[in-house]
């Protein structure tokens, strides 16, 4: 594993700017490997390691960054929670742990450095020095991932009855004994105009 500041400087290339979610999200990503003992997850422990996340936000893109897991490549999973918190899963081994942020962080941020101004400025600093048991609280937890949640996971694919799109990894449901797809069964986040 690398070191905090090399993660950071690499994260924010990656998002662009260093902000105190990447901070956390760095820190948050470190300690679930360090847990698990994952040592090198985008190199030689790179298909060992799924994992979820539970916002869209600053510290996703550096979980991602840390852990070398990625959407496309199905090894990041994304819960839309709203909470600042990871899950890592070892697929080698099942164990996983999930860790959250605790909401004292900001106050303890304020307690700590009164004299910078700045929220960001002041978080990116007391995210630095707190320790991992004032900054997140974790768990052990069992993740059910059924085979087609796994990365390399090959399945057949198949086609929706209504629009004739294809459906991979097993997203199809059935309704009144028609194979569909989550749109067509009603499950749309769009409509057309
Ligand atoms: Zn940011
Ligand atoms: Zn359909």
């Amino acid at each position: 594993m690398n070191s905090l500041d090399e993660y950071l400087r690499e994260a924010e290339q990656a998002h662009a700017h260093l902000c105190a979610g990447q901070v956390l999200g760095v820190r948050l990503a470190m300690l679930g490997l360090a847990k698990l003992g994952i040592e090198d997850p985008r190199g030689k422990d790179r298909k060992r390691l799924v994992t979820f996340v539970e916002i869209d936000r600053c510290a996703t893109d550096a979980v991602a960054v840390v852990t070398g897991c990625r959407l496309g490549k199905r090894a990041l999973k994304f819960r839309d929670w709203g909470k600042v918190a990871a899950t890592f899963v070892d697929v080698n081994t099942g164990r996983a742990i999930r860790i959250a942020a605790k909401e004292s962080s900001k106050a303890l941020a304020r307690q700590m450095h009164p004299e910078i101004a700045d929220k960001n400025q002041q978080q990116m600093l007391a995210y630095r020095e707190i320790s991992d048991d004032e900054l997140f609280t974790t768990q052990w937890v069992k993740v059910d991932l059924p085979p087609e949640e796994f990365p390399g996971y090959k399945g057949e694919r198949v086609v929706c009855e209504l629009c004739g799109e294809g459906i991979n990894f097993r997203r199809e449901v059935s309704r009144d004994g028609k194979v569909l797809c989550r749109a067509c069964a009603g499950e749309s986040y769009y409509r057309p105009v």
